[in-house]
């Protein structure tokens, strides 16, 4: 059965009917659609079967961090399918495996205790919501009434049921709520753009923040919360968004006060996306556990973590010493030996201190060249994670129509119209209001003229898909 297939056009075809008749966020794929067939990739370039290069200016869904075609991954992977194909974890480990719980491990300067090594950032999040309750369990003094936890609006954690429920993506969860977890309540984001009023110093946004998160432990009950869950930079819910100063370390003051504990998702904006390998590292705290994901593998294997801190495992030590958990896959020695070669390669190639010496770059060149278009309401990221927020009135944020499906199409745009760059869509709802956004997260391994290149193609795209709108 052929289920990818090449429209004659070479435009792809996307989930139309579910987009419109729900949210621009709701880009799964559509039974009747056709996709563009990819031949190869082959550094930043995707290569399509008719010869045509895409620029992969978004890495698929900021997944490709060091380009694809790297033959030493692919050698990596080869030889440890040849050596160690499967690996049950029960009772063996492999060395790819202990190595790369090592190099996690060591990349925490001490924060982090152990790494748990999963598939996706989803079977990840599931875990971490797993030993958030077990440690409360496994603690001297048990408390089992830590049944709840707190997220945040319009964050995205994952597509399984545990996942989802954490999530506030509010188009992903619809339909499934009726049979999600139920204890879990979710507070604002801290979105600089939507949720900070005007003329709000960034330390009284934060304490408004801290205030409604600390107001929600103690509505559902502070010695009922397991955990607090949010991402660092809110990825494909929001379009990477970082929050303001100053905001993480009062979130962790809150947990502190009420004993709960920190989950950061870092599946999207971690492994050096935002220019340290921790996004955590940049707010001056650390988590008591962090999900870690795309990045990690670079898109070679489907692979994904969990790093613990020493207050969990310590309890964990003293405890059971046994999380009641595991994968058949888990550890899969080809998803471990392709993380350690790709992580091998970002400290070699010395990729994070490019993507710190090129974001100022890909920011500024952003914000200045197609920030300034009367329908970009707003250019926000860290690193090289960034998102254009799409508004029908600049003035007002008012934003698009849902039945638009306006970020989905500019990407269809840009692909149909060869323009030769392709970028991530998405968006959603935050308290009820609307945003439509792309996300630009290349590769570390990119160029400065690379980046000059995608700006100025991302701004022609948007200059011409309004006019041809309009
Ligand atoms: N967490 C975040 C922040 C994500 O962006 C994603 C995926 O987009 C996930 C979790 C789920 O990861 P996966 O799609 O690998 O299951």
């Amino acid at each position: 059965m052929v289920l990818v297939k090449l429209q004659a056009d070479g435009a792809s075809t996307v989930d139309r009917e579910t987009t419109s008749a729900q949210d621009s966020a709701v880009l799964h794929r559509h039974l009747g659609a056709s996709f563009l067939s990819l031949e190869k990739g082959q550094s930043s370039y995707l290569v399509l079967e008719d010869g045509r290069m895409i620029f992969d200016a978004s890495g698929g869904a900021a997944v490709g961090c060091i380009g694809w075609g790297n033959r030493r991954v692919a050698e990596a992977v080869t030889r440890q399918i040849l050596d160690v194909p499967y690996c049950p974890t029960i009772f063996y480990t492999t060395k790819a495996q202990e190595d790369l719980c090592q190099l996690l491990v060591d990349s925490t300067n001490g924060h982090m205790a152990r790494a748990y090594i999963v598939n996706s950032g989803s079977e990840a999040m599931e875990a971490a919501i797993k030993l958030a309750r077990q440690y409360y369990l496994e603690l001297e003094q048990p408390q089992p009434q830590r049944v709840r936890f707190i997220s945040r609006r319009q964050s995205y954690h994952g597509i399984t049921l545990g996942a989802l429920a954490v999530g506030g993506h509010v188009t992903r969860r619809a339909k499934f709520e009726p049979i999600m977890m139920k204890n879990v309540s979710q507070v604002s984001p801290c979105f600089e753009y939507r949720g900070k009023t005007n003329g709000e110093p960034d330390e009284a946004y934060v304490e408004r923040l801290a205030k409604e998160l600390d107001d929600e432990f103690q509505r559902v009950g502070p010695d009922t919360v397991c955990a607090f869950v949010a991402e660092p930079v809110v990825g494909a819910a929001l379009g990477c968004v970082p929050s303001v100063p100053g905001y993480f370390k009062a979130v962790r003051t809150v947990c502190e006060k009420y004993g709960a504990l920190l989950i950061l998702d870092e599946v999207m904006c971690g492994m050096g996306r935002t220019g340290t390998l921790h996004a955590w590292e940049q707010e001056g705290i650390a988590p008591d556990i962090q999900t870690i994901g795309k990045g990690l593998g670079g898109g070679y294997q489907p692979v994904a973590g969990v790093l613990v801190g020493h207050r969990v495992i310590n309890t964990f030590e003293k405890g059971t010493g046994v999380f009641v958990h595991g994968h058949t896959y888990q550890g899969h020695p080809a998803g471990c030996a392709a993380a350690l070669e790709v992580q091998r390669i970002i400290q070699e190639e010395g990729l994070l201190k490019n993507v710190q010496e090129l974001a100022p770059l890909l920011s500024k060149s952003l914000v200045d060249e197609v920030g300034s278009h009367p329908n970009v309401g707003n250019v926000r990221g860290r690193g090289f994670f960034w998102g254009i927020e799409f508004v029908a009135n600049k003035e007002t944020s008012e934003p698009f129509p849902a039945e638009d499906h306006v970020a989905m199409d500019i990407c269809e745009f840009a692909l149909a119209k060869n323009y030769g760059v392709g970028v991530y869509p998405g968006g959603g709802s935050v308290d009820g209001v609307r945003g439509d956004h792309i996300i630009i997260s290349p590769p570390y391994n990119v160029s400065g003229d690379d980046i000059k290149w995608i700006v100025a193609t991302v701004k022609r795209v948007v200059e011409d898909f309004f006019a041809a709108k309009s």
